[in-house]
Parts: C-alpha cells; sequence; structure tokens
C-alpha cells in the first residue's frame, strides 16, 4: 500500500540507463506498506537478502490513518504508524536491507532486471516484487488536507468504526461509494451520498441495496465546495445543480467526510512490460503473485481493486515472497 508518486517517468529510452552506479541484488522489493514488508519478512527469513526500497511515503497509506482495529493479532488496536513500524522492524530483525528511495524508471524485458532509483541508481535484480500500493482520488480541496486526520477519509471501513451514531457523507456514486455507504450506514446515525450526477454508475444490484437504505440519503446533482469545523470536520458545502440556472449552494452537518472518488494503482513504471486492466492495476496469474513477466511479482494494492485492506496486502506480500523464493531456486 505503499505511496509512489505519479511518476511521467515512463520506461521510455529517455529514462533507462541513465544512472551511474550499478548494484546487483536477488530479490527487490519497491513499497513498504503491509504487503512490501511481509513480502521482505519472508524473504529475508529464506535467506534472499531482500533489499526494499520505501517509496515516497514509507510505510504506506496506513501512515495516514489513525487506529488500526482490524488487523488481526492487535486487540487493543493500534495506530497505523506504529502497525507500520512494527513490520518494518520485523523486516530488518531478520536482515531486509530498506533503504529511503523511489523507483523512477524499470527495464524488465531481460533478466537481470533493472530498476532506477531515485534517477540516479540502478539495481539489477534476479527477481523483484511489486509492492507500490495505490493512491486513493481525493477532489483536489484544500479542505481535504485542512482535515486531513480530523473527519476526512479514503477509507470507510478503516475508518467508519469513529462515525458510530454520527452523521457523515460519502463522495462517489460507483461500486465502492454504493458499498462504502452502505458499510457506514450500519455504523452511522445517517449518511449522506453525494453524487456529482443524477444517476449512479453502481451496479444495478448495488444500487438497489443502496437505494433501501433507510438512513441512506442520496445527493443528487450535488458537488463539494468546502468542508467547515473548528479543527475537526462539522461541515460540508455543497454546490446543487452547479452552472444551471437553478444552482443553489446546501449545507450539512456532518462529522466524517468519505471520499470513495476512485483509486489508482501505483503501476505507471510498469505499464509497458506488465499486464494490466484498464484501470491500471497490474494483472496477476491465477491466484498467485506471479505477473506476466517470469520472475516479477505484483503484491497489495497496486494488484488488488477489490480488498485493499492491510491484511489481504500482507498476505499477498507473503505469496510473492514464496513466489519469488520458488522462481530463483527453479531458474
Ligand atoms: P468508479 O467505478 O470509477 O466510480 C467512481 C465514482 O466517483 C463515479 O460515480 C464518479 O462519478 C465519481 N467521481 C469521480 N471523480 C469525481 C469527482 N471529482 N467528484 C465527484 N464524483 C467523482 O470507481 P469505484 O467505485 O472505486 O470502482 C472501481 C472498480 O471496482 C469498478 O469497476 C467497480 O465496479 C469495482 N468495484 C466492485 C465492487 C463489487 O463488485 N463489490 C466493489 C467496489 C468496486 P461519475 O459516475 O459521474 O463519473
Amino acid at each position: 500500500m505503499a505511496l509512489f508518486e505519479k511518476m511521467d517517468l515512463g520506461a521510455s529510452d529517455e529514462n533507462k540507463n541513465t544512472a551511474s552506479e550499478v548494484e546487483k541484488t536477488k530479490v527487490l522489493i519497491i513499497g513498504s506498506g503491509p504487503a512490501g514488508y511481509t513480502a521482505a519478512i519472508y524473504a529475508a527469513r529464506a535467506n534472499l537478502s531482500p533489499v526494499l526500497y520505501e517509496g515516497m511515503q514509507p510505510g504506506g497509506q496506513l501512515t495516514t490513518t489513525t487506529e488500526v482495529e482490524n488487523f488481526p493479532g492487535y486487540p487493543e488496536g493500534i495506530t497505523g504508524p506504529a502497525m507500520m513500524e512494527d513490520l518494518k522492524n520485523q523486516a530488518s530483525r531478520f536482515g531486509t536491507d530498506i533503504r529511503f528511495g523511489y523507483a523512477t524508471a524499470t527495464d524488465l524485458s531481460q533478466r537481470p532486471f533493472k530498476v532506477t532509483v531515485d534517477g540516479n541508481k540502478v539495481i539489477e535484480t534476479e527477481a523483484l516484487i511489486i509492492a507500490t500500493g495505490a493512491t486513493a482520488k481525493y477532489l483536489g480541496l484544500e479542505d481535504e488536507q485542512k482535515y486531513a486526520g480530523g473527519g476526512v477519509s479514503a477509507c470507510a471501513t478503516c475508518d467508519g468504526f469513529f462515525y458510530r451514531g454520527k452523521d457523515v457523507a460519502v463522495v462517489g456514486g460507483g461500486d465502492t461509494a454504493c458499498e462504502e455507504a452502505m458499510y457506514l450506514a450500519g455504523l452511522a446515525k445517517k449518511v449522506y451520498l453525494i453524487v456529482r450526477r443524477d444517476v449512479l454508475r453502481a451496479s444495478k444490484v448495488m444500487q438497489d441495496r443502496l437505494l433501501a437504505t433507510e438512513n441512506i440519503e442520496v445527493l443528487w446533482k450535488h458537488q463539494t465546495k468546502g468542508l467547515t469545523g473548528d479543527g475537526v470536520v462539522e461541515g460540508a458545502v455543497l454546490v446543487k445543480n452547479k452552472g444551471e440556472e437553478n444552482e443553489e449552494e446546501v449545507k450539512i452537518a456532518i462529522d466524517g467526510f468519505f471520499l470513495a472518488i476512485g483509486h489508482s494503482p501505483n503501476s505507471e513504471i510498469f505499464k509497458d512490460y506488465l499486464d494490466t486492466d484498464e484501470v491500471g492495476y497490474i494483472k496477476t496469474i491465477n491466484g498467485t503473485s506471479k505477473t506476466n513477466v517470469p520472475g516479477v511479482f505484483a503484491c497489495g494494492d497496486v494488484m488488488d481493486n477489490q480488498y485493499r485492506q492491510a491484511v489481504t496486502a500482507a498476505g499477498s506480500g507473503c505469496k510473492a515472497a514464496i513466489d519469488a523464493e520458488r522462481f530463483l531456486s527453479e531458474n
């Protein structure tokens, strides 16, 4: 789940082999969320001496959440940053070489694979584990930054529990927004679904369920202008029928503001070599972490548009390390 900067340094010729230093490794892991660190723990314990680059946001998306209460093994819950520190220490304990830096270009056309880090260092690796995560999309409002950790969230499953009995809003009209709104409806007193058009993009069955949920109110043709509140979110200012004659400003009182307008997988620098779906999620083969390039494995949110949980990411990181170990022993 590690965040990597949206890199326009694709694997085009101008980005290849421009680095001055070259280093060789058996297993290179890029990404430092639960998937990357779990892959590192397994790879290190298998004596593969993995090197892990943390990316732009060491610890990944979990470092932006507060309390994590659904990761098995923490009965009292734990903060996202503390959990990622634990995972990092565990990976380090078994000998993972953890480094700050982010991958800016790749050449996966042949083994050893070449990964350029920070634009100036090339790592040649026999096996590559991609754990670069996905980035939740935000509206781009200044208030989203202002209230980060104070009522703005892009993950209802992670943070919904803190809004029991309160009023919240979800932005979006796709399957994720509907799912998140229904999840929140089971906890919150009232859920507003802020939809920019007069239709939902979500599947019919999801729409039917959503519209039948009593404490969800859909605000059709509404867009968010800003958030209000003293330190934490207390309300949202919306625009209804934007650009039309009957445009009007609408204010709602809410304690939580959830974004569900999609995620972007951080797969840009691999796209020239790896099969992805239309959104950019890396395709893996038959429930494994194997990509279409033998020796390149993907785990965590960069290949998972369905579950996107810390525990599923960790599980897929484990698979990637085992797949890499088997690949190396067979090749
Ligand atoms: P999505 O299908 O791309 O929907 C994004 C939604 O956000 C759309 O309603 C879109 O509005 C809205 N949106 C985008 N930018 C916006 C903006 N700036 N302001 C306001 N609204 C904005 O994304 P998703 O819901 O995350 O789903 C991604 C994929 O995963 C889909 O293929 C989905 O079917 C799948 N999925 C499946 C399940 C399931 O089957 N259980 C659950 C979750 C996701 P417009 O409609 O106006 O463009």
